[in-house]
């Protein structure tokens, strides 16, 4: 038995060897993945991130029990049982995850500085597209005011981490009608001395040269997120613009290459549903010219949340998997949707209010840019005003009964309060973590035959 990846040290401190008990039966953790990479049998532990590349016989022995004799006759088996691979056979699981959970956090936590290393900032909820799945769809638009740019601002610098890198995220909206906004923040915290980098969440349609160019240096910007839903015909329905271009869908790709020649990073969110999802490689196929850079272009296929609902949604998910194998056999790359190498302490930005927040078009704070989601924790005028909030979303929940006994449970954490609705997350999430699994380990194969080439 070999061990492949190392794991999360920190979780792996925390989590010590485990003695084998002498009068338990063992069985595979709940949090065990096992998987078949080029004919090879592995075993992926997901709280801790280790690895093993297993015998045939083991990876065959899913449904065994083991003793504890039998666990320790075989150096194999007790390394497992060591390692938590196998647990004992009435181990909850879940309740074990949860104390782990809490204390993953203090070790992480401990000794960092307080402050928030990440803003949502959303300029205005205005947008020059009316896409039809939009969750902002019946929202009034609000633009920031001077006012309240300037509130925000000092709100940033009174709370912001010192001496950190700060993340700013423009969201909307679409946060590129703000550019004046945007322009009024970054040269403040610029002015400041503060650290910054930026990425944006965008339909693209604004761009310039000269928009890339300020991005760039101004804005500090390294990545932007654009949204195509299809190929021409499906695009140019979904989005409806405001503005009358004669083919958007052509227009977005022309600024997609103004972006993609500027060295920037780019994901491209392909939101499918069973209409549009014929159409994807087409896009992709589209799409190819306009990309210098495809290394630097990741390809996001994520179903609407109203097919995440759905019980029918799984055959959109099915679809989804095999589009990704067909991304992979481009020069493009995939956004990877799995922790390989670190415990995930928090499930997003809701569940993490010491170091991130939104901040609306209002001023109102959040801790979810889908702003009617939660209630509002406050303002940049008046601070924090519901810190019950935050100590409730901080804190670790109890696990729901639909998690127990997933194997995604530490990827997700034990969180609940988001509401788009997953109906499929189980298959998702775990379909996810395989091919994300598989990606590590061919990468791990390429590295060690370029080291052997290397040493010829
Ligand atoms: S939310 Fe879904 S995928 Fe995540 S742990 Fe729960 S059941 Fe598993
Ligand atoms: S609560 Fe849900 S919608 Fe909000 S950031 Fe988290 S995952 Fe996204």
């Amino acid at each position: 038995m070999k061990q492949i990846m190392n794991g999360d040290p920190h979780a792996i401190a925390v989590i010590g060897k485990k003695k084998i008990q002498g009068d338990a039966t063992y069985r595979w953790s709940d949090f065990v993945l096992p998987l078949m990479h080029r004919g090879e049998p592995y075993v992926f532990h997901n709280l801790t991130k280790r690895c093993y590349q297993v015998s045939p016989s083991l990876a065959t022995a899913r449904e065994t029990v083991f003793t504890s004799a039998n666990i320790l006759r075989d150096s194999d088996l007790t390394l497992l049982a060591e390692d938590g691979f196998l647990v004992p056979a009435d181990k909850d699981e879940a309740a074990y995850y949860e104390g782990i959970l809490q204390v993953l956090r203090m070790v992480r936590e401990k000794g960092k500085k307080k402050g928030y290393r990440s803003f949502v900032l959303l300029p205005t909820t205005a947008c020059n597209a009316r896409c039809v799945y939009c969750f902002e769809q019946g929202m009034k638009y609000v633009t920031m005011t001077d006012e309240v740019a300037e509130q925000t601002i000092r709100f940033m610098l009174d709370h912001v981490c010192p001496g950190e890198k700060v993340t700013l995220s423009w969201f909307g909206g679409e946060p590129l009608i703000g550019e004046k906004t945007i322009d009024r923040i970054t040269d403040a915290m610029t002015a400041a001395g503060i650290d910054f980098k930026s990425k944006i969440v965008t339909n693209g349609s604004l761009i310039t040269e000269a928009l890339v160019e300020k991005m760039k240096k101004r804005w500090h910007v390294y990545a932007l997120q654009i949204t195509l839903d299809g190929v021409e015909e499906e695009y140019n329905s979904r989005k409806n613009y405001v503005f009358p271009y004669d083919s958007a869908y052509w227009h977005v790709l022309s600024r997609i290459k103004m972006i993609v020649d500027s060295g920037l990073y780019l994901c491209i969110r392909v939101n499918i549903d069973e209409k549009n999802i014929g159409g994807v490689k087409q896009m992709i196929d589209d799409l190819r010219p306009f990309i210098k850079y495809p290394e630097n272009t990741t390809i996001d296929l994520v179903p609407l949340f109203e097919v995440q609902g759905r019980e029918s949604g799984i055959a959109v998910w099915k679809e989804l998997f095999e589009l990704m194998t067909y991304i992979d056999s481009t020069e493009f790359c995939t956004t990877p949707h799995s922790q390989l190498k670190r415990v995930k302490l928090r499930h997003c930005m809701a569940e993490n209010l010491t170091r991130s927040i939104a901040i609306a078009p209002d001023g109102k704070l959040y801790n979810c840019e889908n702003l009617d989601s939660f209630e509002s924790i406050g303002t940049v005028f008046d601070g924090i005003t519901r810190p019950d909030l935050v100590r409730a979303f901080s804190t670790v929940e109890k696990t729901a009964e639909k998690c127990r006994g997933c194997v995604s449970l530490p990827e997700c954490t034990t969180f609940t309060k988001c509401k788009n609705p997953s109906t499929h997350c189980k298959f998702a999430k775990r379909e996810y973590l395989a091919y994300d699994l598989h990606r590590q380990l061919d990468k791990k194969a390429n590295a060690a035959s370029e080291e052997m080439a290397a040493d010829c």
